[in-house]
């Protein structure tokens, strides 16, 4: 296949261009770097399956030639950085998303958007099933994204039905890695950041907010089964193993042999208090499961966070 990756030299983004490359794919990688890294694309530069666009989705974008998927991972995505690119992000996920739905209406192309576990907001069940609505705050400080990702995901429905798209909507969890910028404010680069400097590690809250953190090379799989499936509804992927921020603090300080303690500061507006996606239809419909422990995949990021 010919496959667009919107964001691919992002955290996943470029993860999936890798994953697609060595499963010989060719593919075209789409950023415009506002919280990329070139760093993360560089070693693809010189391969001939691999094309580098600098663009942003949210203008028009032309891409001449054939193309079979169009991936969907542009748009800022910790809370830091949308915070600090408001107008950016509600664009990038409504003119972007359109813009990209587009152009896979027009190539014929599948069209996969990665959508988030925070279209359920602060939620009152759990774990989330697709099926729950979500508990979104539309005017706080993270509806610029959460929001987006509503918007998109309605898009996403009406290119499938007014217009046939084949579409697929991945409703992500947090995931983690090697590749994540470390400065992006998300709890594992921050927590692992902090533990490698000896400063003190900081939770917000009292902590015992939950989380259920999956590996990227768990996710990619999962993003590759979903395009490859019929499947046109939303589909969960992440790891169900739910820990509270307190103890993957206490982790990440056990696992890089720090001397730092734990601080506690205010929680932010809307922090989620538990996030635990039901996979349910991953592990029916994919047939997918993540299989990286949580302590072998903070020891690969921590690696990582140390080679930089
Ligand atoms: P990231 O910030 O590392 O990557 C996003 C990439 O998109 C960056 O390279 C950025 O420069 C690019 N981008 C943003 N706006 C753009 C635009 N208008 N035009 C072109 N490029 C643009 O974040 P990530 O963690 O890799 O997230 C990738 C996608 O997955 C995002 O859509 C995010 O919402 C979604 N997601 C990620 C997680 C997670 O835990 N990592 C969880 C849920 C959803």
């Amino acid at each position: 296949m010919n496959v667009l990756i919107a964001g691919g030299a992002g955290f996943l983004g470029s993860h999936l261009c890798d994953f697609f490359i060595s499963k010989n794919h060719k593919v075209i990688a789409v950023d415009n770097f506002i919280t990329g890294k070139k760093e993360n694309i560089k070693h693809l530069l010189k391969n001939k399956k691999f094309k580098f666009i600098k663009a942003d989705i949210s203008k028009n974008i032309k891409i001449p030639g054939k193309i079979d998927a169009v991936l969907n991972f542009a748009s800022p995505a910790s809370p830091k950085d949308y915070i600090k690119y408001p107008l950016e992000t509600l664009k990038t996920g409504s003119l972007g998303t359109l813009n990209l739905l587009e152009l896979a209406r027009l190539k014929k192309a599948k069209f996969l958007f990665a959508s988030t576990s925070e279209v359920y907001g602060d939620p009152l069940v759990n774990p989330q099933p697709e099926e729950y609505w979500g508990n979104v705050n539309s005017i706080g400080i993270r509806s610029v994204y959460d929001e987006a990702k509503r918007f998109s995901e309605a898009a996403v429905m009406c290119y499938l039905r007014d217009y046939g798209v084949k579409t697929r909507i991945v409703r992500i969890f947090n995931t983690y890695g090697p590749g994540m910028n470390e400065k992006d404010g998300r709890a594992i680069p921050e927590f692992i950041s902090q533990a490698l400097a000896g400063r003190p590690v900081t939770v917000f809250g009292s902590g015992r907010q939950t989380r259920s953190f999956c590996f990227v090379s768990d996710l990619v799989k999962g993003v590759y089964k979903l395009l490859m499936s019929d499947y046109k509804y939303p589909v969960n992927i992440g790891n169900p193993n739910e820990i509270t921020l307190k103890e993957l603090a206490e982790i990440i300080i056990k696992l890089t042999a720090s001397k730092s303690k734990i601080i506690y500061k205010e929680l932010p507006q809307d922090d989620p208090k538990m996030r635990r996606p039901d996979i349910t239809k991953a592990k029916k419909i994919l047939k997918w499961l993540p299989d990286v422990q949580l302590e072998d995949g903070l020891r690969e990021t921590i690696k990582y966070f140390k080679s930089l």
